[in-house]
């Protein structure tokens, strides 16, 4: 019997549709190539990364715990612990999808997933090739790492996947790509004990941020010791020997060679859809990503698109999951409405974090806003001293005329965590007066955004 829904992929996009399709009482199974349930991000991207980010935080508290009064006398760094950690938490989760499927009644059918046309889908697994047919197909399978031409990862070069189970913590690291998973790892490295260089070819790092926030990332990237190369052009890189040499052209026009134990290489990922049999379709690609309309409908009747292989949307997890509510809640016809692209939050875990939604100022003005800024230093808030984690600020990017919210930047402490405040002011539209207006409790770090708010009328407190 036919499917009412068949998913291919079982990422944060892929096993969330599942559950919210089950929900709505369809029936519904997902195809996965890989033994474990949950995609790239819980195994090889924001869980794994983020309890490693953790563990990187926990020994810098040990490192300077002697100002706190607490002396932990030669405290040691276990790698092998830390992966162990890391394994489990992604385990449990894994497990933690598995019962979710059962409960909900989402069938799992091991394999890989092609389109054969006309609602048909062939899987493959090692116990043969079956054809399953579906009134709808939602199509999931995610991204993977692109290398640099010619290269494949192994040795001392690596991926996200590789780096993750490095055995010993390497005297030095090269990274290639400044975007969030390049400074990420540079935050892990770089407070693990490597020497960590990173190397950008455009003028900043975290290029997606306000330019602001790229300076203040740089800023306290420096002091922490990394060393940061933006509008630096690698030329060559030569693995054959115990250490990775990098040939680079600095911004300044001077030419290096770089020695690194490892070299990273974080320059984005490219779409899963090459052998998926888009061709036995009408689906539409923009350079590998596919093309959907709001309601994530591709341009073959019944066959949806969600998550990194989408055209036009950030390769995040949260804008695969919601994708992945929008296109089921099509399917089943219930109301939805798409994607505000404009409301999507964004956060890179680096020590300072990053949480960012909307406008940046640049993006702002282009756009003809007559922009007004209220910026707030994270100097200025009790709980960042409390915390000893002062780098940092709140920029809200405001137009003149009604007040209206048109993005929040934060760098800072827990920066991740207050971006969602301003996620939801900007989604219930409030405007900057409402936000003025807002109590925000006292000693915290999101008084920093109260703050940032009345900046925008010059009228901060404590600044
Ligand atoms: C190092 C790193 C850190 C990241 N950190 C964050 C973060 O902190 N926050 C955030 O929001 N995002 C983060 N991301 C991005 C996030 O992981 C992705 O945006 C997210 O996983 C995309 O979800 P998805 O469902 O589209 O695909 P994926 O999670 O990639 O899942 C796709 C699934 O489809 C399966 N599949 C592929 N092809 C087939 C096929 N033909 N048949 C059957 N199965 C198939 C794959 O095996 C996989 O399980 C990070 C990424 C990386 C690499």
């Amino acid at each position: 019997m036919a499917y009412d829904v068949l998913i291919i992929g079982s990422g944060p996009g892929g096993y969330s549709a599942a559950i919210r399709a089950a929900q709505y009482g369809l029936k519904v199974a997902v195809v996965e190539k890989s033994p474990k349930l949950g995609g790239t991000c819980l195994h090889v991207g924001c869980i794994p990364t983020k309890a490693m980010l953790h563990s990187a935080e926990v020994w810098d508290y040990f490192k300077h715990a002697d100002a706190h009064g607490v002396h932990c006398d030669n405290p040691r760094l276990d790698l092998s612990l830390v992966l162990e950690r890391k394994n489990g938490i992604v385990n449990k989760h894994a497990k933690g999808i598995e019962g979710l499927f059962k409960r909900a009644k989402v069938e799992w059918i091991a394999g890989y997933g092609t389109l054969l046309g006309n609602g048909k889908v062939q899987v493959q697994s090692d116990k043969g090739t079956q054809v399953v047919e579906a009134k709808n197909i939602i199509l999931a399978t995610g991204s993977e790492a692109r290398m640099l031409p010619g290269m494949t990862p192994g040795g001392n070069l690596l991926t996200n996947i590789e780096i993750l189970n490095m055995k010993e913590v390497p005297a030095s690291l090269a990274i290639i790509g400044a975007g969030a998973v390049g400074v990420e790892f540079a935050s892990i490295y770089s407070r693990f004990g490597s020497k960590v260089t990173v190397l950008e070819m455009l003028p900043r790092l975290v290029p997606v941020e306000d330019e602001d926030v790229s300076k203040e990332l740089e800023r306290s990237f420096k002091k922490q010791g990394i060393r940061c190369e933006t509008g630096a052009k690698v030329d060559k890189i030569d693995t054959a020997g115990a250490k990775v040499k990098l040939s680079i052209t600095l911004s300044t026009g001077k030419t290096e060679v770089i020695e690194a134990d490892k070299l990273l290489v974080a320059v984005g990922r490219k779409p899963n859809t090459d052998k998926l049999g888009l061709e036995k379709t009408k689906v539409a690609t923009d350079r590998g990503f596919i093309v959907v309309d709001e309601y994530q409908q591709t341009a073959e009747p019944g066959v949806y698109a969600i998550g990194d292989i989408v055209a036009g949307t950030p390769q995040l997890a949260h804008v695969a999951t919601m994708e992945g509510m929008v296109a089921v809640a099509k399917i089943a016809g219930k109301a939805t409405r798409p994607i505000n692209k404009n409301r999507i939050p964004g956060c890179t875990y680096t020590e300072p974090g990053i949480g960012s939604v909307g406008l940046t100022e640049a993006q702002a003005k282009a756009k003809g806003f007559k922009v007004k800024v209220g910026k707030f230093p994270f100097l200025g808030n009790s709980k960042a001293t409390i915390l000893g984690s002062h780098d940092g600020f709140v920029k809200v990017v405001s137009d003149e005329k009604y007040g209206e919210i048109l993005g929040v930047h934060v760098i800072g402490p827990h920066a991740y965590e207050l971006i969602g405040e301003a996620v939801t002011a900007m989604e219930a539209e409030a405007t900057v007066d409402t936000m003025v207006a807002t109590i925000h409790a006292h000693p915290t770090l999101y008084e920093a955004l109260g703050e940032a708010f009345n900046a925008v009328y010059g009228q901060a407190i404590n600044a």
